[in-house]
């Protein structure tokens, strides 16, 4: 069985990256990173319990920059560890971001941008050509 302890009130729960059902904390973005630090993947059982003792003792958790790194490379999101985009997913931004909108590209990057680094500046770059388009004709048409 997996632990983890909650950020932010200590509770036990089962996976770094669930809801708290103690107090519902849904950790996102760094906060996943210090999640991660703070479940089974990281600590040993006798840590994890020193961990829910400073929580609970309203210590705060702030993790040094070399182990923020250490929590994003295990979790992929830094731009070197994210695989990106496949062919597939590129292509399908391209056509979305010609036919519809560039806004999916603007909206995957957004969405994407502390997960999935590298995935997020594809769609960045995939939707920039498309935007350009979209200014020139609204440009054209005013
Ligand atoms: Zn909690």
């Amino acid at each position: 069985m997996s632990r983890a302890v909650c950020v932010r009130c200590g509770a036990d729960r089962m996976a770094y990256n669930q809801v708290c059902p103690a107090c519902g904390f849904l950790p996102d973005g760094d906060g996943l990173a210090v999640a991660w630090l703070l479940s089974d993947n990281h600590l040993a059982d006798h840590e994890l319990d020193a961990a829910q003792a400073r929580v609970r003792a309203g210590d705060p958790i702030e993790p040094n920059a070399k182990m923020l790194k250490i929590a994003k490379q295990a979790l992929r999101t830094t731009f070197a560890t994210d695989p990106g985009l496949t062919t597939a997913q590129r292509l399908g931004v391209l056509a979305c971001s010609l036919v519809l909108t560039p806004l999916v590209g603007w909206t995957l990057w957004w969405t994407w941008r502390t997960r999935r680094p590298r995935a997020a500046w594809q769609a960045f770059a995939l939707s920039a050509p498309a935007t350009l388009a979209f200014a020139v004709l609204v440009l054209y048409l005013a």
